[in-house]
C-alpha cells in the first residue's frame, strides 16, 4: 500500500513537472522545433542532477551549501559589509532584497555554482528569472531562463553579459537544477600597473563548454568597468527574480606555475 502510494506521488510529481516543460515550451514560439525526445532528455538530465562536491585539494572553499553560518561568514549586501538578506530554502538561497557578493576576494580561479530560474510563464525576455555570478566585481556570467530558445545571444543564459553570447543553448527546464563550471583568469598588469592582457574567461554550462578563453575587455555593468589588479568579490546579482544557487564553491589559483621543468 504504502509503496502504491509513493508509486502515485512520483507518478504526479513527474506529469507535474512535464507540465512545466511543457508549458514554459509552450509559451515560446521558438520553441517549436524542440521534440519529445529533447525534453524527455531535459528531464533525464534533471532528475540525475545532484550536488557535485568540491574538489579535495588545499585551498578549495566551500562558499555555500546551505548553511545559513555560510551566508552569514561568506556572503555581505555589496557596497557593504551588512549581512546577505537571502532566503534559505533546504540546501538552497533565494535572491532577496540585494545584490550579495563573498566577504572573500579573489582573482583567477574555479568557480563551481549550481543554480535554477523560477517558472514565469507570462515574464519575457530578461525579466524571465534573471541573475548572473560577478566575475571579481565586474564580470557577469548570465543566469536566466532560455529554456527552449533556437538561438541564444549575449543576453542569455550562458553569456558573458553583453559581450559573449553562449556557443550552444545547454539551458534546462525552470525549477530545474543546472550548474557552471567557471575557470576566470583576471587581467594582467605590467610592473608599471599598465594592463597587458583582459580578463578571460571559460565556462562549462550543465558540462558543456559554451564560453572558450573569451575575453573581456571591461566590466559588463554589474560592479566597476575599470579593470583592476586586485582581487575583488564575487556577486550574486538581484534582478527581482526569486532565482535560487546552491552548492558554491571556488578553487583560488595562483597566476602561474613554477618557472622550473
Ligand atoms: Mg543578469
Amino acid at each position: 500500500m504504502k509503496e502504491k502510494l509513493i508509486t502515485m506521488q512520483r507518478a504526479t510529481m513527474a506529469a507535474a513537472a512535464l507540465a512545466v516543460i511543457l508549458a514554459s515550451t509552450a509559451c515560446r514560439a521558438t520553441a517549436a522545433s524542440m521534440s519529445n525526445g529533447e525534453i524527455e532528455k531535459a528531464m533525464k538530465a534533471a532528475k540525475q542532477m545532484k550536488p557535485i562536491p568540491p574538489p579535495d585539494v588545499p585551498g578549495a572553499i566551500v562558499l555555500f551549501s546551505g548553511k545559513a553560518s555560510e551566508l552569514a561568514s561568506n556572503w555581505e549586501i555589496v557596497g557593504t559589509d551588512k549581512p546577505a538578506p537571502w532566503k534559505i530554502e533546504g540546501d538552497a538561497m533565494t535572491v532577496a532584497g540585494a545584490n550579495i557578493q563573498t566577504r572573500a576576494k579573489f582573482k583567477d580561479c574555479q568557480l563551481h555554482v549550481e543554480f535554477r530560474t523560477p517558472f514565469m510563464p507570462d515574464a519575457h525576455g530578461q525579466g524571465r528569472g534573471n541573475s548572473g555570478i560577478g566575475l571579481q566585481q565586474r564580470y557577469e556570467i548570465q543566469v536566466l531562463d532560455s529554456f527552449g530558445l533556437d538561438s541564444v545571444g549575449k543576453g542569455d543564459c550562458g553569456a558573458v553579459y553583453n559581450v559573449s553570447a553562449p556557443l550552444i543553448n545547454m539551458a534546462r527546464p525552470p525549477r530545474v537544477w543546472q550548474f557552471y563550471d567557471i575557470f576566470f583568469r583576471a587581467p594582467r598588469f605590467d610592473a608599471d600597473g599598465k594592463q597587458t592582457e583582459s580578463a578571460r574567461v571559460t565556462v562549462l554550462w550543465n558540462g558543456v563548454l559554451v564560453q572558450n578563453n573569451v575575453e573581456i575587455p571591461v566590466g559588463t555593468g554589474i560592479g566597476p568597468s575599470e579593470p583592476t589588479r586586485d582581487p575583488a568579490q564575487i556577486i550574486l546579482q538581484d534582478h527581482g527574480t526569486p532565482v535560487q544557487y546552491r552548492n558554491i564553491w571556488i578553487v583560488p589559483v595562483p597566476e602561474h606555475g613554477a618557472e622550473r621543468y
